[in-house]
């Protein structure tokens, strides 16, 4: 499994927990080159803030039915383009200021989620630091970056930050085969059809690792979808089934649980038990 991958499963799980304990500091900062994945893992966080469930994200609250369809009033998005320049100017980051002294509409919390951290000219850093040294209780900032080495080391004192690494390995026909199988398989009722589907391949460890690694990925790009991300996806009809049939929080689950699974194969544990708890383990990720 490459990096990248254990970083996001790891990443979400650190991230949710501290914000399910109540922890999460008010800045936060991703550093990430594909900007697609750090807006994926900002807005679930920015999901499990505004959310009222017990769990969070829990998936049904009306704040996390908003939040995944992008329309929830406490979560503001900017890449502070508004002035046609490539920078995140200063007076963008002024009116974020104002804007976060103002309460929240309906959540206990307004979480701003700051894009293309890099274009923010040093006036603006300076500005965001200004509000990051004394944040109004209620508000969060996430800072998405694609180079952390343009922020400047008194923001990046004001908040946690975590770097997530990209993979960039090809899919063959083979493993993209193997993998629109194991989704047909997965979202089938019949459990035999998972059993059959998983026999095939599962004593390729190499094969079966990279099916593991790429299913992880392709949940992640449902859940995407799912919180209205609407780029170009590796296995655009698979996102779609997934997106439809499963809860934000089920593809959490399964992208988390296929990420495991892939350790265990890289492991050479026993494939006949691997293939029974892959089964099992799939099964309950999503709730069935
Ligand atoms: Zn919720």
């Amino acid at each position: 499994m490459s990096d990248s991958d254990k970083n996001f499963e790891n990443l979400c799980e650190t991230v949710l927990k501290t914000v399910n304990d109540g922890n999460l500091p008010h800045g936060t900062l991703f550093e990430c080159e594909d900007e697609a994945l750090s807006l994926n893992l900002a807005r679930l966080i920015a999901n499990a803030l505004v959310c009222s469930g017990e769990s969070k994200p829990c998936g049904v609250c009306s704040a996390c039915r908003k939040a995944s369809a992008n329309n929830h009033p406490d979560i503001i998005e900017t890449d502070g383009k508004a002035k046609k320049s490539d920078a995140f100017t200063v007076d963008s980051v002024r009116e974020i200021r104002s804007n976060a002294f103002i309460a929240p509409n309906e959540a206990d919390v307004k979480v701003y989620i700051l894009k293309n951290g890099q274009n923010m000219n040093e006036q603006a850093q300076n500005a965001i630091l200004k509000i990051l040294e004394e944040p109004p209780s209620y508000v969060y900032f996430i800072i998405l970056t694609t180079q952390k080495s343009k922020t400047l080391e008194t923001v990046l004192s004001r908040v946690s930050v975590y770097s997530l690494a990209v993979s960039n390995q090809t899919v063959t026909d083979e493993e993209r085969k193997c993998v629109k199988e194991l989704v047909e398989a997965v979202l089938n009722p019949n459990e035999l059809k998972l059993m059959e589907h998983t026999s095939k391949y599962i004593k390729n460890n190499r094969l079966a690792g990279r099916v593991l690694e790429i299913m992880s990925a392709v949940c992640r790009d449902a859940l995407a979808r799912k919180s209205g991300f609407s780029g170009d996806f590796d296995f655009p009809d698979e996102v779609l089934a997934l997106c439809g049939s499963l809860t934000a929080k089920s593809l959490m689950n399964l992208a988390n649980v296929c990420g495991e699974l892939c350790k265990s194969v890289k492991r050479n544990i026993n494939n006949n038990l691997l293939t029974v708890r892959m089964c099992y383990e799939l099964k309950r990720a999503i709730g069935r």
